[in-house]
């Protein structure tokens, strides 16, 4: 059940919660507009889920299943994530 990979993904500047394996090719991404996390100083926004395809995989790709450990912001137009400090 292997899913395919959209095109829509962030945009430069976007908030990401990440599964923490953002260096991996293949992200999958969620949309999740209304979504804050806990920044380092305070809450942020959410823009973005992005899981790498082994996480995906094994959630099911099912967003509620999967850790989420790394807060970051998004740069440039291709799959490039900066994670926060
Ligand atoms: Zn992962």
């Amino acid at each position: 059940m292997k899913r395919p990979f959209v095109k829509d993904q962030p945009k430069h500047g976007d908030q990401v919660l990440t599964c923490g394996h953002e260096e991996r090719q293949g992200q999958h991404f969620w949309k999740c507009p209304g979504m804050v996390a806990a920044g380092p100083d305070g809450p942020v926004p959410v823009d973005w889920l992005t899981a790498c395809d082994a996480c995906a995989l094994a959630a099911t790709y099912n967003p509620h299943k999967i850790a989420w450990v790394n807060l970051a912001t998004w740069q440039g137009d291709k799959p490039e994530v900066k994670t926060w400090p």
